[in-house]
């Protein structure tokens, strides 16, 4: 604490991120990154912006990405927004369409970050809990809100809620913005963004951090009516012009482009997910469903924080919450075959 800070900087709490160790072969499975690297076209498109070029400011609209992301949802450009990642899109939504003075709805598990917006752009908030299978039950969102937000998948779960409740939800709620948190959908779900058309209050995030390997490039998007888009565009211009630079525009957009690549490395997550989930199970574990790069599992006999602990003693990091109703689980991202099996090998000695 300094003196010279601001008042409103003093009582800030800020999201921790999960853990990037300096450490060499580490089996890190905490951050949800994908263990298959980036599509050759996308590192290709960003080699090529290696130059001159650099010299100059980017596209401050992002336009060649913006098209690209388009075409891949069959949208318009007027309905994308792109940014530094999809926490600055997320930040930028909640300090553009969430300050209402009526409180932000969002399940009392899920995205940690979404607290700290509300406390940065003084938002009030209702956590609302999730039922005791830790699903969404969207009736428990009829009542009075400025605002609707959840991932889907849910993170930490990994539970996914249907397109229909998702429709149900926005119909309980025409006045208010609801934003669905698409992070991890390209693993197992069906994107709302197939509503955005029908649903002017709907707002979809997606991030290229998970599904398209690119968490190191930060690129994140945003689609949904140009209305919406637009309060996210005079915030972003009232802050940073530039927040994508060229390398990003570039291999973001080649990303969008390579379909066969990402649809190949999508397919062996979810493939590993499958085979992690059934050895878990068979070391006694119970692993909520999960369509996201991760999976939520518990053990009936054994202390969740010693679990973490006594992997990490074998080099195998994971996220455990401290958190009331999970503390007991532990979330685990789909590594490749190898960290896969490193996994298992160190939870059969452990248990
Ligand atoms: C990873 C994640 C994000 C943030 O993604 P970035 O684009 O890397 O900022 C947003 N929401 C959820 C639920 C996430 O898990």
């Amino acid at each position: 604490m300094s003196r010279f800070w601001s008042p409103f900087v003093k009582q800030l709490v800020p999201y921790v991120p999960g853990e990037q160790p300096k450490l060499a072969n580490l089996v890190k499975l905490n951050t949800n990154e994908n263990p298959y690297g980036p599509s050759p076209r996308a590192l290709a498109a960003m080699q090529a912006e290696l130059g001159d070029n650099l010299r100059l400011y980017p596209d401050p609209n992002s336009e060649r990405l913006k098209q690209a992301v388009a075409a891949y949802y069959g949208v318009t450009a007027a309905q994308v927004f792109v940014g530094n990642g999809s926490d600055e899109v997320l930040a930028h939504a909640f300090h553009g369409l969430f300050q209402h003075g009526r409180p932000l709805l969002f399940p009392d598990i899920s995205y940690s970050f979404y607290p700290v917006y509300c406390g940065l752009y003084g938002i009030p908030f209702e956590a609302i809990a999730l039922d005791e299978q830790f699903q969404i039950r969207v009736e428990d969102y009829q009542r009075v809100n400025g605002g609707i937000v959840f991932p889907n998948p849910n993170a930490p779960t990994g539970c996914l809620l249907a397109l229909e409740a998702i429709e149900r939800l926005l119909q309980l709620n025409p006045h208010s913005v609801v934003l669905v948190d698409e992070a991890y959908i390209d693993f197992g779900g069906t994107s709302a963004i197939s509503l955005v058309e029908r649903y002017p209050n709907l707002l979809v995030t997606q991030t290229l951090s998970k599904s398209r390997s690119l968490a190191g490039l930060r690129v994140g998007l945003a689609v949904g009516h140009p209305d919406l888009i637009e309060a996210l565009e005079r915030i972003k211009n009232s802050f940073n012009s530039y927040p994508l630079d060229r390398m990003a525009i570039a291999g973001a957009a080649a990303a969008f482009e390579d379909e066969a690549y990402f649809q190949q490395t999508c397919q062996q997550v979810i493939a590993s997910r499958e085979a992690v989930v059934s050895g878990l199970q068979q070391l006694g574990f119970e692993v909520l469903p999960s369509a996201a790069n991760f999976i939520f599992a518990r053990h009936p006999q054994h202390d969740a924080a010693q679990l973490a602990a006594g992997l990490r003693e074998r080099s195998i990091i994971v996220r455990h919450f401290q958190q009331a109703r999970i503390a007991q689980f532990l979330r685990i991202s789909i590594g490749s075959a190898a960290q896969n099996q490193a996994l298992l090998a160190a939870l059969g000695q452990i248990v």
